[in-house]
């Protein structure tokens, strides 16, 4: 099995902002994995929020000897040696990850979603993120998103209230709102949702910060609205302890490290009654339709990465009214746009 890797910088239609913070590019990692005269493609997308970058991805990659395992259909084996290393690198350890299932499907000529043995007929509709902006910018980006029948927005700021009249002005779109920790007490936290749930909002996502886990119970026993984790849901093994705080988990791949622990998290909430949303990070179309061949078992599909940016270097899964439409080639099935 040979590795190989390179940089690609996404550019932002809008520079991108949530609670946290704001982005104009980002720095995704894109991996190669050739054997036996098949590439298998994958992406890391690093999420600082836990730690990861652009370097620190490039480190673990180059660290990385895959000589000791002369075949690319041992997923289990080579991602638990993966693991050995520690519990970061979750975006790094993807990459590999979504580059041997790509492979996988490839060789044995399939789409990913037929391997796992999903219906590409039931896929979910996206949602499209409206980021914390400007009344007038937010509402030309509500423009924008024309096409998709239901907005995620980013709140969690002491602007909540304007960000959602501008949306409200343009749209009576169901909505679903990310506060991204940004509503840091209990009362904050509650008087938001239960204004919420008279805005025609879905569900609301990590309300409070992933640390306060009792404050976040105490909020879910008296509001209306599902409760979804995404901060506080990293890896399948935090699933089980989310039960009391939260309704269901948002999954993401640069989180979970790849597919393989994506797929045993969705059967983690599963167990636990919970619901599930799949989401992505700001990414290329590569992880983004990686993501989508799993959407079939989700609730709720947030996967618009690659959609809010304007260099995508992939062609993959395309949106039909914001409904996810998989692509039938083998593997993650994208390919490279020409020129
Ligand atoms: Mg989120």
């Amino acid at each position: 099995m040979r590795l190989r890797t390179w940089e690609y910088d996404l550019t932002l239609k809008h520079p991108f902002t949530i609670s946290r913070g704001s982005v104009s590019t980002k720095t995704v990692i894109i991996t190669e994995i050739e054997h036996d005269g098949v590439t298998g493609l994958g992406e890391a997308a690093p999420i600082s929020r836990y730690g990861e970058t652009a370097a620190t991805v490039r480190d673990f990659l180059q660290n990385l000897d895959l000589s000791a395992f002369p075949d690319p259909f041992a997923v289990e084996e080579i991602m638990a040696s993966l693991g050995r290393t520690g519990e970061g690198n979750t975006a790094a350890r993807a990459s590999i990850d979504l580059a041997l299932h790509d492979w996988i499907g490839k060789t044995l000529g399939i789409p990913l979603y037929r391997y796992w043995g999903l219906d590409r007929a039931k896929t979910p509709v996206s949602s499209f993120t409206i980021g914390i902006d400007e009344p007038e910018v937010i509402e030309a980006k509500v423009r924008e998103a024309e096409a998709y029948p239901v907005l995620k927005v980013k709140l969690g700021t002491e602007r909540d209230e304007e960000i959602l009249r501008a949306i409200r002005r343009c749209t009576e779109k169901p909505l679903r709102v990310d506060a991204n920790e940004g509503w840091t007490t209990r009362e904050e936290a509650l008087r938001k949702i239960q204004w919420l749930e008279t805005e025609g909002v879905e569900f609301v996502e990590q309300p409070m910060p992933a640390a306060d886990l009792a404050g976040t119970a105490w909020v879910r026993k008296r509001v209306k609205l599902p409760i979804v984790a995404d901060e506080n849901s990293i890896r399948a093994h935090d699933v089980p302890d989310l039960r009391e705080a939260f309704d269901g988990v948002n999954l993401k791949l640069m989180k979970s490290t790849g597919l393989r622990e994506g797929l045993q998290l969705i059967h983690t909430a599963r167990s636990c009654g919970m619901s599930v949303m799949i989401g992505c990070m700001i990414e290329t179309s590569l992880g983004i339709t990686a993501a989508a061949h799993l959407s079939p078992l989700a609730d709720w599909a947030d996967l618009d990465g690659s959609a809010l940016t304007s260099n995508d270097p992939f062609d993959g899964v395309v949106f039909d009214r914001g409904r996810l439409i998989l692509p039938d080639r083998p593997g993650i099935g994208v390919v490279k746009k020409q020129g």
